[in-house]
C-alpha cells in the first residue's frame, strides 16, 4: 500500500484511485493529413522509462478529477502530483545502484549491461 496525494482531497489510499497512462500526449490537430504509422505512433506508442516518468491518474472513489504525477519508476517515489493544464514541475530523482549492473537509464535487459571491472565476458 502507498499513499497518493491526490490535489484536491490530499493524501489517500492508492486503491482509491485509477492509472490512466502517461501525461502530456498531446492530440493531433491535423489527423487528416495523418498516415496509417503516424496514428499508430500517436495512439500506441509510448515512454516506458526506468526513471522519472509523468502519468495521468484519476481519483475514482473521490473527486474524480484528473491530475499528472511524476514518479520514479525505478522506486515508486512520487516526486510531484499538479493539476492537468500546470506545466510540469522540474525534479531530480536519484536512481538506485543496480546490483547486476544494468545501465540505470533502460529496460533491464541484459543486452544493455555494462561490464564491470574484473566481470568475465566469456564463458
Ligand atoms: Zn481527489
Amino acid at each position: 500500500m502507498f499513499l497518493i496525494r491526490c490535489p484536491n482531497c490530499g493524501e489517500r489510499d492508492m486503491s482509491e484511485f485509477a492509472y490512466g497512462g502517461e501525461a502530456h500526449i498531446e492530440r493531433p490537430t491535423q489527423s487528416d493529413a495523418m498516415n496509417d504509422s503516424e496514428w499508430a505512433g500517436y495512439v500506441f506508442q509510448r515512454t516506458n522509462p526506468k526513471g522519472i516518468f509523468a502519468e495521468r491518474w484519476n481519483h475514482q472513489a473521490g473527486c474524480r478529477r484528473w491530475f499528472n504525477m511524476l514518479r520514479n519508476t525505478a522506486t515508486d517515489d512520487i516526486l510531484a502530483v499538479y493539476r492537468v493544464g500546470e506545466p510540469r514541475p522540474n525534479v531530480t530523482a536519484n536512481l538506485p545502484a543496480t546490483p547486476s549492473g544494468e545501465a540505470t537509464i533502460g529496460s533491464g535487459n541484459d543486452a544493455a549491461k555494462v561490464v564491470q571491472p574484473g566481470e568475465g565476458t566469456a564463458p
